[in-house]
């Protein structure tokens, strides 16, 4: 698929990983996970936290394939912070390094980088903090990492 740009979401869960999500997706009766990558906080379950797992990045869903993430959106890439309002700073900071990957990769702008709240009517709150702050870091590091 062509990418667009890239949507940050939160699992609403305090715990888990891309296998476990791609379980709860399955669930739901989904043949995959539906985002493209989780970034763990730590929590592996819910009474077992390892520190080095914290900020910790996966693959989930091929990213050559559409996601099943944000309706109307499934041309971004999903990025699914484990948590539910309160994420870890290596988690952030791992999410930049991410998104500064692919947004060399694929071409996208700062801009292209959105919370799942800011999806047309997605109704939703998530990822529960504010994107904006994110994009501000990204314009910072841009020209640091490029250069
Ligand atoms: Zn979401």
């Amino acid at each position: 698929m062509l990418v667009k740009g890239i949507v940050v979401h939160c699992s609403d869960s305090s715990f888990g990983n891309a296998q476990m999500i791609e379980d709860w997706h399955k669930e739901r009766g989904w043949n995959d996970i539906g985002y493209h990558v989780t970034i763990s906080n730590g929590q592996i379950t819910k009474d077992n936290h390892v520190k080095f797992m914290d900020g910790s990045i996966e693959i989930g869903r091929d990213w050559s394939k559409a996601g099943a993430h944000a309706k109307g959106y499934n041309d971004h890439l999903g990025i699914c912070l484990i948590g539910i309002n309160d994420f870890t700073t290596k988690q952030f900071n791992s999410l930049v390094e991410v998104c500064l990957e692919l947004m060399e990769t694929y071409n996208l702008k700062v801009s292209d980088v959105i919370g799942h709240y800011e999806c047309k009517n997605s109704g939703k709150t998530c990822p529960n903090f504010d994107v904006e702050e994110l994009r501000s870091m990204l314009a910072a590091k841009k020209d640091e990492w490029n250069g």
